[in-house]
Order: C-alpha cells, then sequence, then structure tokens
C-alpha cells in the first residue's frame, strides 16, 4: 500500500547506481522523503533528480524532500558525522536501506590483496554496522522504525572465488539476525534482502573493469534488474506496522 510511504524518511546507502538508485526512486514515487548516501556526488546528484521528478509525477509536489550526502561507509570518521550532515527535518528517519557494498576479484585465498579484504569487509559489514549504530538507537527511543539490508545469495551459499564476499555476506546476514532478535519487544522492523544475480555495475567492479568479463557471468541468464530488487525493499517496507518481512531471498527464474 503506497499510502505507507507517504511522508516516510527512507535513507538509502549505495544511492549512486543499481539497487539503491532504483530503490530511492521508487520510494520518492511512493511519496517518502530521501536522503541519498554514496561516494560519487554527481552520481547521486542525478539520482536526486530523478527522485524530485518522481515525487512531482506522482504529485507530492509539496513536502516530498531529498537530500544528498557524500560519504564513504568504511570511513569512520565520515560516519560519526553523519547526522549533522542531515538537515533538521529529516533527521527522524523511518526506514534505513544499508546497501552500499560490492565484490572485487575473483581471486582464490592465497591470491587475495589484503587491500581488498579489508575493503569489503570495511565497506560490506563494518559500515553496514556503523551507520546501522548510528541509527538504532534513535528508532528505540522513537519505537519506531525499519532497518532494511542487502544481503546476497552468497550470505547462504559459498562459492570458489568468492571467499571474502561470502563471508561478508554471511557477516551481514549473521548480524541482521541478531539485530531483529535483539529489537523482538519493540515496533522496530528488521529485514534481509538477498538478492541473486542483479545487473549492475556490482559485476563490472567485481571483474575490476573488465566489461567483457563482467557480461559474460550473464549468458544464458535473464538477470534481475535493479528495479526488481527495488520492488521488493519497498514492498517490505509498504507493509502494515505488524509485518515484519524478515527475509527475501529473490532469483532470477534461470538461477538455482
Ligand atoms: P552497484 O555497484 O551498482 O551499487 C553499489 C553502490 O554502493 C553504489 O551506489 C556505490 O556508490 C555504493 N558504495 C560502494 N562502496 C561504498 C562506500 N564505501 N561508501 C558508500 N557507498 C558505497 O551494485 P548493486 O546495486 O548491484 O549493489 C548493491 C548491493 O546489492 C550491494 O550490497 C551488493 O553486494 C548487493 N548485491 C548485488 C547483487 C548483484 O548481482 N548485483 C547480488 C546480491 C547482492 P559509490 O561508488 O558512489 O560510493
Amino acid at each position: 500500500n503506497a499510502s505507507r510511504l507517504l511522508g516516510k524518511t527512507v535513507l538509502v546507502t549505495g544511492a549512486s547506481s543499481g539497487i539503491g538508485a532504483a530503490t530511492a526512486i521508487l520510494f520518492a514515487k511512493g511519496g517518502a522523503n530521501l536522503i541519498l548516501l554514496a561516494r560519487r556526488a554527481d552520481a547521486l546528484k542525478a539520482i536526486a533528480d530523478a527522485c524530485t521528478t518522481a515525487h512531482k509525477e506522482s504529485g507530492v509536489q509539496q513536502g516530498g524532500k531529498v537530500a544528498t550526502i557524500q560519504l564513504d561507509v568504511s570511513d569512520k570518521a565520515q560516519v560519526s558525522g553523519l547526522l549533522d550532515k542531515i538537515p533538521a527535518e529529516l533527521r527522524a528517519i523511518d526506514v534505513l536501506v544499508n546497501n552500499a557494498g560490492y565484490v572485487l576479484g575473483v581471486e582464490r585465498v592465497g591470491e587475495i590483496a589484503a587491500s581488498d579484504i579489508e575493503g569489503m569487509f570495511a565497506t560490506n559489514v563494518l559500515g553496514l554496522i556503523s551507520v546501522t549504530q548510528l541509527f538504532i538507537k534513535d528508532f528505540k527511543q522513537r519505537n519506531t522504525g525499519h532497518v532494511i539490508n542487502i544481503g546476497s545469495i552468497a550470505g547462504r551459499e559459498a562459492y570458489a572465488g568468492g571467499s571474502i564476499y561470502c563471508a561478508t555476506k554471511h557477516a551481514v546476514s549473521a548480524f541482521t539476525g541478531s539485530l531483529m532478535r535483539e529489537l523482538v519487544d519493540t515496533s522496530i522492523r528488521v529485514t534481509e534482502i538477498q538478492p541473486g544475480m542483479v545487473e549492475t555495475e556490482f559485476s563490472v567492479i567485481r571483474f575490476r573493469g573488465n566489461k567483457a568479463a563482467a557480461d559474460k557471468v550473464y549468458e544464458g541468464l535473464h538477470p534481475l534488474t535493479a528495479e526488481d530488487i527495488a520492488e521488493e525493499i519497498v514492498w517490505a517496507a509498504s507493509r502494515p506496522p505488524h509485518v515484519n518481512l524478515a527475509e527475501v531471498f529473490v532469483l532470477p527464474v534461470n538461477q538455482a
């Protein structure tokens, strides 16, 4: 029910492309205010403009607010200064979408660079945890809020050449499960979305910019789109307040 989104404030990390960008625009179509976070300021500005257009097209001319904040979730100092950067009228957020994340490389365990290991953990795990910590206190004080973490099929399974990414997404899954159980006697909801293959910049980053190798992954498959995952996220956020979609595992029809 789209009316449950009207006037809500949603913060999306990794909103400059892919799943995060599509999610922001879909929330805007439902009349939600948006706070968009990522490292690339220009890309964020383009998504913010798309959200403003979505607000207008859905008749939310007034009151539909969009803020962009250039932020690296893996940088502890930047995360601890985040609340001060959020415009005062948007500081009480309703939905936190922890989406920023990536996989870099397909090397086997002996060959992975320490900097790649640290980078993936710093963003996918520590970044997600520190952003969550920042808002959970306020959620508890107001006894409301929804944390939506983007896990992965890689958080349910493990495959050769994906050791670090799989470990980070298993960590996301464990953290999300603990958080949900810690909050069981509150009205705060906690959801984990676990996508299979989604065609975004993700695959190009994984193959370090080699587009041909990135595209090969999808051969013979009809991968999910960022919009497919955005629909699941917005669906979870727009359930009645007593309904918590704890886990949503979404695959392309030909992926098992
Ligand atoms: P994209 O590469 O298109 O999007 C990733 C987003 O994360 C970008 O907006 C990027 O923005 C942001 N980001 C990356 N690192 C940081 C950082 N340190 N600080 C802030 N923002 C950051 O890929 P997807 O949309 O596919 O990925 C989104 C999420 O979905 C990830 O968590 C990914 O693991 C997960 N996922 C993806 C799947 C897929 O097949 N595509 C499958 C399963 C899960 P910027 O570079 O501007 O900072």
